[in-house]
C-alpha cells in the first residue's frame, strides 16, 4: 500500500517535471527570419487595429505574428531585427493600374487631352521606341521608384510583358501583369491574333509564379472590336487569370459605345459577356448608376486613378457611388506619362481631396477610406485579398515602414490621417515583399539604383530624338 502511494507520488513528480519542461519549450521564443519591433502598427485587418507600440514577426514569405511589442518579443526571436521606432509599420501599397515602362516617357508631353496626348505623342513614341530592351529599362526604373515609395504590388498593362515580368521578379516586387491586346499593329504584335498568342504564351510561362500573376490586357473597348474583346476574355477564363482593361475613361468612349448600339461602354462589354470576377477595370469615369450596378453584380474590380483623370481632364469618377454600391475599388497612378510619378501616397491624398471638392462634402472620402483603397481595396479589386492588403498572420509579408519622426509629421494625433494627408513616398524607409527586404533604411538592396538611373537617361535621349522626327 505504502509502495503504491510512493509509486504514484514518483509518477506524479515525473509527470510534473515533464510538464514543466514542455512549458519551458513552449515559452522559449520561436526563431524566425525577421522581427520588426517598436513601431506604430497600422494593420488594416478586419478590426482595423492600430497598435501604438507594436511589432510584426516574419518567417519565410509569411507574416507569423502581429501584436504588441511585448507579446511578439515573448513569442519570437528574429535572426534579423528592425527597430521601427518613429515609424509606422503598415501593409505595402497596392497600385491597381499602371504601365510601368512608361516612366521613360515621364514629362514628355503634358497639358493635353487623352486622345491628342495618345495619338500625337504616346502612340508614335511607342511605335518608335518600344522593344524588349526599352521595357526592361523602364520596368527597372519603375520598380526602383515603386519600392522606394512603398508600393509592393502593382497591376500593369503593356507590351513585351514577359520582359516586364522578369524584371519585376528580379526587383522582388509582386504584380499582376497583363499582356496587351490591341486592334492596330504594335511593337510586339502585328495583329490582335498575334497579341492573343503572345498573351497565351506569357500566361503559360508565368502561371504559378509566387510573385507574378500573368493576365490578359485587352487595351479598351474603343481600341478593339467585339470578336477580339470576346477572344481576350475567353483566353483569361480558360487559364483562370485576370483580365485588365481601360473602361469608360473619357466621354469619347460613350460615343463609341453608342455607335455600337449600346448606351455605355459598361453595357457594351456586358453585352459581350465580358464582365465577371477577375476583371479589373481602370478608370470607370463615365458610368451611370445602372453601369455601377452591373459592375457590382458581375464582381468587377475598379481601379480609380484620380491624378491621371485630373491631369488629362478625363472627368471625375463617381467614387462615393462605387463605394456605396460595394464595388471593390483600388487606387492607381496610371502610367507615369500621365501622372507624372508612381507615388501611391499622392494617389491617396488626391482621391480624398478630389471627391471632397467634387461633392462639396469633406466626408465624401475620408483618410480611412483612402488608406483602405490603397491597401485592402486594391488587393480585393485584384483578387489578391487572401494573400495581401493587411498585416495578418498567414498573409504574405508585404510590409513597409514609414518615417513619421520629422518636422512635417510632428505632432501626430492620428497615424491614418498622417499617412493620407502628410506622408510622401520618400518617407518610406523600408520595403519588404514576400518576406524579402528590398529596401532597408532607404538603401535599395534588390536593384542597382545608380545604373538604372544612368540607363534611363540614355533612353530619354533616344526618346527625344524619336519624337522630334
Ligand atoms: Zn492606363
Amino acid at each position: 500500500m505504502r509502495t503504491r502511494v510512493a509509486g504514484v507520488t514518483v509518477l506524479a513528480l515525473i509527470g510534473w517535471l515533464a510538464g514543466m519542461a514542455g512549458l519551458a519549450a513552449q515559452n522559449a521564443p520561436r526563431d524566425v527570419a525577421l522581427v520588426i519591433l517598436n513601431g506604430i502598427v497600422v494593420t488594416m485587418d478586419g478590426g482595423r487595429r492600430v497598435l501604438d507600440r507594436g511589432a510584426v514577426a516574419v518567417d519565410g514569405t509569411d507574416i507569423v505574428g502581429v501584436d504588441t511589442d511585448e507579446a511578439i518579443t515573448r513569442q519570437f526571436r528574429g535572426r534579423e531585427t528592425i527597430d521601427a521606432g518613429g515609424q509606422i509599420v503598415m501593409p505595402g501599397l497596392v497600385n491597381t493600374h499602371t504601365h510601368a515602362p512608361m516612366v521613360l516617357f515621364r514629362g514628355l508631353a503634358d497639358d493635353l487631352a487623352l486622345m491628342e496626348w495618345l495619338n500625337s505623342y504616346i502612340f508614335p513614341a511607342e511605335a518608335a521606341m518600344v522593344s524588349p530592351q526599352f521595357v526592361r529599362a523602364g520596368t527597372r526604373l519603375a520598380a526602383l521608384e515603386m519600392l522606394e515609395s512603398g508600393t509592393t504590388t502593382f497591376a500593369d498593362m503593356y507590351y513585351f510583358e514577359e520582359a516586364i515580368a522578369e524584371e519585376t521578379r528580379s526587383a522582388g516586387l509582386r504584380a499582376v501583369l497583363g499582356q496587351t491586346v490591341i486592334q492596330f499593329p504594335v511593337a510586339d504584335a502585328k495583329t490582335p491574333a498575334d497579341g492573343l498568342a503572345r498573351a497565351e504564351a506569357f500566361i503559360k510561362g508565368f502561371k504559378g509564379d509566387p510573385l507574378i500573376t500573368p493576365a490578359v490586357a485587352p487595351h479598351a473597348m474603343y481600341t478593339l472590336d467585339g470578336p477580339t474583346l470576346r477572344a481576350a476574355r475567353e483566353l483569361s477564363k480558360r487559364y483562370n487569370v485576370p483580365t485588365l482593361i481601360h473602361l469608360a475613361e473619357t466621354r469619347d468612349e460613350l460615343q463609341v459605345a453608342q455607335e455600337r448600339l449600346r448606351p455605355s461602354p459598361v453595357a457594351y462589354l456586358d453585352s459581350l459577356d465580358f464582365l465577371g470576377p477577375g476583371v479589373l477595370a481602370a478608370h470607370g469615369v463615365w458610368v451611370s448608376d445602372a453601369d455601377i450596378a452591373i459592375l457590382k453584380a458581375r464582381g468587377v474590380g475598379v481601379s480609380h486613378n484620380p491624378e491621371s483623370n485630373m491631369k488629362l481632364a478625363s472627368g471625375t469618377a463617381p467614387l462615393p457611388a462605387y463605394l456605396r454600391a460595394g464595388v471593390a475599388v483600388g487606387l492607381g497612378t496610371d502610367g507615369a506619362a500621365s501622372n507624372n510619378d508612381l507615388d501611391m501616397f499622392e494617389a491617396m491624398r488626391m482621391a480624398s481631396l478630389l471627391h471632397k471638392l467634387q461633392n462639396t462634402d469633406p466626408r465624401a472620402v475620408s483618410a480611412r477610406t483612402a488608406l483602405e483603397m490603397a491597401t485592402m481595396g486594391g488587393a480585393r479589386a485584384m483578387g489578391l485579398d487572401k494573400a495581401i492588403g493587411s498585416l495578418e498572420v498567414g498573409k504574405r509579408a508585404d510590409v513597409i515602414l514609414v518615417d513619421v519622426s520629422g518636422a512635417r509629421q510632428t505632432p501626430m494625433y492620428d497615424p491614418v490621417s498622417h499617412l493620407v494627408y502628410v506622408a510622401h513616398g520618400d518617407d518610406v524607409r523600408t520595403t519588404i515583399v514576400n518576406g524579402r527586404v528590398l529596401m532597408r533604411d532607404r538603401k535599395v538592396l534588390s536593384l542597382n539604383a545608380p545604373a538604372i538611373l544612368a540607363e534611363a537617361r540614355q533612353w530619354a535621349a533616344k526618346v527625344r530624338q524619336a519624337v522630334k522626327k
